[in-house]
């Protein structure tokens, strides 16, 4: 299973997709994260990107396509991913459909995850992420057990940089502005499927993986 996860920051994107993930057995491949472990690591991809990713801004499409040209690469994306943060402008989804049009792996669905802004802010201004897996828990919609503590790992709990209320609303700029259009490009595709993204975090699972199931299944003839 090839999927694409569409939507503004704060969507719920990660949260789901780790759970495809799950289900599928398939890698949850977010640029995002990798972004962040660049930054960790102090790389010089990290360097780089790092600018852009305070000011809420979109890296340059060459770093980003080269980096998720190398991860689909990978032993584990060969049967199948779930990409989630990528690709954000039409020259990424071009540059991913010449990749997958080489190795012959087309695309299976992409998912639009829909809120309204307003949601948006107040979702990312109360996540938590764990420092060291990456799990993503919310202050009043989905906190952990102890405050501050992974369930999954005892990792600790931070707030991104980016998570700030004046960076959100420039993400959500550049999202209508940049990635907005990729809705229209695979519309017109066929592959566009829509996911009410509000309500119970496992409701919104849930229809996600009927959209994914329905898929698999095409209906009877
Ligand atoms: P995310 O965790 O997906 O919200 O990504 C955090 C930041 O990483 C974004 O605000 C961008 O600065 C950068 N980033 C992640 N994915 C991409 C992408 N596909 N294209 C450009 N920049 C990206």
């Amino acid at each position: 299973m090839r999927v694409i996860m569409l939507g503004p920051p704060g969507a719920g994107k990660g949260t789901q997709a780790s759970r495809i993930s799950q289900r599928y057995d398939i890698p949850h491949i977010s640029t995002g994260d990798m972004f962040r472990a660049n930054l960790k690591q102090g790389t010089a991809l990290g360097q780089e990107a790092r600018q852009y990713m305070d000011a809420g801004e979109l890296v340059p499409d060459d770093l980003v396509v080269r980096m998720v040209d190398d991860r689909l690469s990978w032993d584990d994306a060969q049967d199948g991913w779930d990409l989630d943060g990528f690709p954000r402008t039409i020259g990424q989804a071009e540059a991913l459909d010449e990749l997958l049009e080489e190795h012959d792996t087309p695309i299976d669905v992409v998912l639009r995850f829909a809120v309204d802004d307003d949601e948006v802010v107040e979702r990312l201004s109360g996540r938590r992420v764990c420092r060291e897996c990456g799990e993503i828990y919310h202050v009043h919609a989905n906190p952990p057990t102890e405050e501050g503590v992974c369930d999954a790992c005892g990792g600790e709990l931070y707030q991104r940089d980016d998570d700030q209320e004046e960076v959100i609303r420039t993400r959500l700029a550049s999202y209508v502005e940049d990635t907005e259009p990729l809705e229209q490009f695979y519309a017109e595709r066929g592959l566009l499927r829509d996911v009410e993204a509000v309500g119970d975090i496992d409701d919104v699972t849930d229809r996600t993986l009927a959209v994914l199931a329905d898929i698999e299944e095409p209906p009877p003839r």
